[in-house]
């Protein structure tokens, strides 16, 4: 009897996984096909192409299309849709800002016809994926700080920024469009993820966000990774929330309060919107927990 009652549960607790799932399936296709790319012109010769995953940066102009990212595979159709308005549906220059696949995922497809660039890291870690890419989707060319490319009358300047989101981040400044595409150095108004177990970390974040504040012209554009075009005020907002956040978490750490503790004090009223994005406040003070406390064993491994 027991064996019997324990196989009609197991059917259906099954059967709800199997629905559970199916369901998830469809609301998925769903949700691709909601997919729309919105292009929006940026400044000179530069656009920002809004859809699913980090948002693409596009030079267009007389020698071509070259894209920053390129988002998902399943979507490239619609991508390619909107590159051909802009002249070329076939970029020349495709830049990796890192390896995640909200990213690179477009990769088997722009790798075909164009050059993908990125930081050596990035081709080291898409090569570690469960399932590598064809070469032709790995970054062709690689580089360890920075690299130029002469580009629609422009200088384009790719320069790596270390251990922040990844181990492999790139920033890109359009030199004369007076545009920068900051990759996933920049979530725009929100809580940023930190990939801790690729190389990423918050001090890193904060001193490269503080450097960039001083190097990018006041009145530059910026493309964050995920969020819309800002100005510098805007970044300057997000480095001053990711000092103060940090200083709060690293404050209670120093009076030995354990993680749930400080994730059940939270974070001051003001920095609510902050986690309305992908990462909320608990995970965003988890991340900086971590990090700190990631960052002190190092230390203390130097000092020995
Ligand atoms: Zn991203
Ligand atoms: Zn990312």
């Amino acid at each position: 009897m027991r064996k019997i009652l324990f196989a009609i549960a197991f059917i259906s607790l099954f059967t709800t996984f199997v629905l559970a799932h199916d369901n998830l399936i469809k609301r998925n296709e769903n949700h691709q096909q909601d997919v729309t790319i919105k292009t929006v012109k940026v400044a000179g010769n530069v656009y920002v192409l809004y859809g699913q995953g980090g948002n693409i940066g596009v030079s267009a102009g007389k020698d071509g299309v070259l894209m920053i990212d390129d988002q998902f595979e399943r979507i490239s159709d619609r991508i390619k849709a909107a590159l051909k308005e802009l002249g070329s549906d076939t970029p020349r220059f495709i830049f990796n800002t890192h390896f995640h696949g909200d990213h690179t995922g477009g990769n088997p497809i722009f790798g075909k016809t164009g050059t993908i660039v990125a930081h050596d890291n990035v081709r080291k870690r898409l090569l570690m994926n469960e399932k590598p890419f064809p070469e032709f989707a790995l970054p062709m060319i690689t580089y360890a700080e920075s690299v130029s490319i002469h580009f629609n009358g422009e200088k384009v300047n790719a320069v790596h920024y270390s251990n922040a989101h990844t181990d492999g981040d790139t920033v890109i400044f359009f030199t004369s469009s007076n545009v920068v595409h900051l990759g996933d150095h920049f979530f725009a108004g929100k809580f940023p993820f930190v990939d801790l177990d690729s190389g990423g970390s918050v001090p890193g974040l904060i001193k490269n966000v503080g450097e960039l504040l001083q190097q990018i012209p006041s009145d530059a554009k910026i493309i964050p990774g995920h969020g819309e075009v800002s100005t510098l005020d805007r970044l300057k907002d997000y480095h001053q929330m990711l000092t103060d956040t940090s200083l709060i978490v690293r404050k209670e750490m120093k009076n030995n309060k354990s993680l749930d503790e400080i994730k059940k004090a939270g974070l001051p009223e003001k920095y609510k919107d902050w986690g309305t994005g992908f990462i909320k406040t608990d995970a965003w003070i988890e991340t900086i927990y971590k990090s700190y406390s990631m960052n002190m064993l190092d230390m203390k491994k130097m000092e020995k």
